[in-house]
């Protein structure tokens, strides 16, 4: 499969992270890379592969050379990035039935263009607590619906003849999706746990819990006269998942330890458990030294790293060419980006940065820069907060979007190799 056709594949099935998650262990597993648990013993070999699961969302998938002491700085070589993307979140209690129709009580998770989700075929994705024999092991299922199941209607100009001046959508009023039409008997029955029970096969009752998202079901399209452009919902950041996946299986190093870490949350801010504003990616990086018997020499080992934050970037916009910077205008297709900010929003180190430009020059893979303008902020992701708790060298780079954060956004179809080849020199030399 070519890289465009891996990532297209992702696209499709990652409609939350659990399914993200799914993905990419699926791939890992077929290229022999073994599942951790950490609950339970290690036992890692030379040359191994492994892969551990945190939570359900969150990936970490790590390679253990021939040899740990003596093989090129840095010995531990660390590629981040995350499993999330805008989206609604369904709440507990989520039947709202008005005028005939059935509707859903959702959350905005993340940053997201609210009106790209308007009038756009809807499904439901994410994971579900049942019931289980005894209180402290509850069953976890995962949820995709396979069919077109909610829109949010826009509201026609013939009511709103301002519309086109912009409107301001309100997240508990406008954002609710309809699911179906009631008759005057189904319209005080739970007919969003009926739905998920019968999809399960298991008892309404038996539901106790659930962290279900919508997702827009467009798939991934080629635009443009030479197929440009991809077009599709989730490349922030799943050009990154599929990137860094696909560079640990290709990868070949042959002493030291390659890991990816595929974080949840940073859409929200990274702080949880399954993110990387946790002490998760240091924990790891202490198990994985103890159990290849380095522990006594962690502490300075630890600091033998170097972390490859891979989240994406802007490209200058075709009709707003004036948001971008006025020196560095990264363009769609003309490689990955080099993240720069002074504010330190992406991990700015200009050592760490000189590498992956040394890397490209051998490697001749296209890359360019990008920072914000001077008078606007522009984003942050989890390369500061991740080396904020893991403190060596570290460089955010990512392929440029434009419409990030829509429900669908815009990539250059060539971008996905460049980022790719990196990842992989990165792993490999
Ligand atoms: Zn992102």
């Amino acid at each position: 499969m070519t890289e465009t056709e891996i990532l297209f594949d992702l696209l499709k099935k990652g409609v939350s992270p659990v399914q993200v998650v799914d993905g990419c262990r699926e791939r890992l597993a077929a290229a022999g890379f073994a599942e951790l648990s950490y609950s339970k013993p290690w036992k890692l070999e030379k040359n191994g592969k492994y892969y551990v699961n945190h939570h359900d969302t969150t990936l970490f998938a790590f390679t253990v050379g021939e040899d740990f002491a003596g093989t090129k700085a840095p010995q531990i070589r660390i590629a981040a990035a995350h499993t999330d993307f805008p989206c609604l979140r369904i709440k507990p209690s989520a039947e709202v039935a008005a005028n005939g129709y059935a509707q859903l009580n959702v959350e905005v998770y993340g940053g997201a263009i609210l009106n790209t989700w308007l009038d756009r075929p809807l499904g439901i994705a994410g994971r579900v607590a049942v019931r289980g024999s005894e209180p402290f092991t509850p069953e976890i299922r995962t949820f995709t619906s396979d069919k077109n199941l909610l829109t949010i209607p826009n509201l026609a100009i013939h009511m709103n003849r301002e519309v086109n001046k912009g409107v301001e959508l309100n997240k508990q009023v406008d954002m609710l999706p309809v699911m179906g039409l009631l008759s005057e008997e189904e319209k005080d029955t739970q007919y969003f746990l009926d739905f998920i029970a019968g999809e399960l096969s298991v008892k309404k009752e038996d539901i106790l819990d659930f962290e279900l998202t919508v997702y827009c079901r467009e798939e991934p399209q080629y635009i443009g006269l030479h197929e440009d452009f991809i077009s599709s919902p989730r490349l922030d950041n799943l050009t990154s998942c599929a990137a860094l996946v696909s560079a640990i299986i290709d990868g070949t190093r042959t002493g030291g330890v390659n890991l990816i870490a595929l974080f949840d949350h940073e859409e929200i801010g990274s702080r949880s458990k399954q993110g990387a504003g946790s002490i998760l990616l240091h924990d790891m990086l202490l198990r994985i030294l103890k159990e290849l018997g380095r522990g006594e020499h962690a502490g300075q080992e630890l600091y033998d790293s170097m972390i490859l934050s891979v989240d994406v970037a802007h490209g200058v916009h075709p009709n707003q060419a004036g948001k971008m910077d006025i020196t560095n205008k990264p363009v769609l297709g003309k490689g990955f980006c080099i993240k720069e900010a002074s504010s330190q929003s992406y991990a700015t180190d200009c050592e760490a940065i000189a590498i992956i430009q040394q890397i490209c020059e051998m490697k001749k893979i296209p890359y360019q820069k990008f920072v914000n303008r001077s008078d606007m902020q522009g984003g942050g992701t989890l390369g500061s907060i991740a080396s904020a708790l893991l403190p060596v060298r570290t460089v955010d780079i990512g392929i440029p979007l434009l419409a990030m954060h829509s429900a669908r956004e815009l990539m250059g179809t060539s971008d996905q190799q460049a980022l790719k080849d990196l990842a992989e020199a990165y792993f490999s030399l």
